[in-house]
């Protein structure tokens, strides 16, 4: 008689390592190592990307800048990922479900939204160009390789070409994806006055 049926493959969050990135620490929260949440600290991309970001599995903190930095290297998520380590008493509940590929799709695009620049009264934005660090606060959630990036980016330029257009990267051996500002603010129409008679 079986007593026990192993679950086939069911990732164990202690060893984690969402798809699409490299994960270079962990710390386990204030619950301590058997119940507590797994904080990882990681960074992403095909030629792994020099700039490094936290998150907690147990709840939805997100890091990969500071106040000070709009970039975090190895040390300064590490230094996040253990104050919130130490702070947080979510018990870990396994590995975030991965999305399907419509609602990866989403993530990519909620995330152009929120880079997208705006105009303001006396600075009119530019384009912006789109890093893949851009993407790291998303990568739990997301679970995606840089090629369902780029290819959720290449979707929305065909699509949208007012949102974000491409074009030659630097180096000329690739594609770089650009968001483009909204479109500037149409002047307020002038009001007519009827004149008296
Ligand atoms: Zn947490």
């Amino acid at each position: 008689m079986k007593l026990f049926t192993r679950r086939a493959s069911i990732p164990d969050a202690a060893v984690w390592t969402p798809p699409g990135t490299t994960v270079v620490q962990r710390y386990r929260n204030a619950l301590g190592h058997k119940e507590g949440a797994v904080v990882l600290v990681y960074t992403a991309g095909e030629r792994r990307c020099s700039y490094f970001a936290t998150a907690c599995l147990g709840c939805t903190y997100r890091a990969a800048s500071t106040a000070r930095a709009s970039r975090l290297t190895e040390a300064e998520a590490a230094d996040l990922a253990n104050t919130h380590a130490v702070g947080c008493r979510a018990m870990g509940h396994g590995v975030p479900a991965a999305p399907g590929d419509f609602n990866a799709a989403q993530i990519v695009r909620d995330r152009l939204r929120i880079l997208r620049p705006r105009h303001l009264p006396a600075a009119p934005a530019s384009p912006h160009s789109v890093l893949i660090s851009n993407f790291h606060v998303d990568r739990v959630a997301l679970q995606r390789d840089d090629a369902f990036i780029q290819q959720a980016m290449t979707e929305i330029a065909r699509t949208e070409p007012d949102f974000v257009t491409t074009e030659l990267n630097f180096s000329g051996t690739g594609t770089q994806f650009v968001i483009q500002p909204h479109p500037a603010p149409k002047p307020a129409p002038r009001r007519r006055t009827a004149s008296r008679h």
